[in-house]
């Protein structure tokens, strides 16, 4: 593996304690019925891994895969969907959940896009919010971590699929 240079940014009682305030906040928001979460494969895998479990509501999981066909660090902005999913959302409540909102193109086309399923609601966890770099405006409902800019990696988050298994969160000091 070409190790990259890196400090901590988030480590693993903050990350714990904050998923765990989205977990509350999210819970006291659905009061009846079962919430499907939708993940974002694959940087979302472990933050929904740690949500859900979090939750103390009823829920259901699947996922969707995006692909934006950039590689390291630079996304295209061209969003391709390489994997739909495979429950109906009809009349259902529906929370997305992604690793970080950058661009906000990601997130945009994937709310059009199961907004057409008509969902009862739809809305979006994003882990971190990234904001420098915006080209369209999108809000998330539920962020955890709020940052300016840099590359993240750790807590599923990868840089050329390494650094995934880390617990923490780290920025990348060189690329
Ligand atoms: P957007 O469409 O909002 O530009 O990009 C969202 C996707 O870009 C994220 O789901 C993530 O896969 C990737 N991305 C954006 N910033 C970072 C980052 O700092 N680290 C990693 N590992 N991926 C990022």
């Amino acid at each position: 593996m070409n190790e990259r240079q890196k400090e901590i940014l988030f480590n693993r009682s903050v990350i714990q304690k904050r998923v765990q305030e989205l977990a509350d906040q999210i819970s006291g928001d659905y009061t009846d019925g079962e919430l499907i979460i939708v993940g974002i494969l694959k940087g979302a895998f472990i933050f929904m891994a740690d949500l859900i479990r979090a939750i103390s509501i009823p829920c259901s999981v699947d996922f969707v895969r995006c692909a934006s066909y950039g590689t390291g660090s630079e996304s295209s902005g061209k969003i391709v969907m390489t994997k739909d999913i495979e429950t109906s959302i009809k009349g259902r409540d529906v929370l997305i959940v992604e690793d970080i909102v950058d661009t906000g193109l990601t997130l945009k086309y994937l709310v059009g896009w199961l907004k057409e399923r008509n969902p009862h609601s739809l809305k979006v966890c994003a882990l971190i919010d990234k904001r420098r770099k915006r080209k369209v405006s999108f809000e998330a409902d539920y962020v955890g971590f709020t940052v300016a800019d840099g590359f993240l990696v750790g807590y599923g988050l990868d840089f050329n699929e390494c650094y995934r298994f880390l617990p923490e969160i780290y920025v990348i000091k060189q690329l």
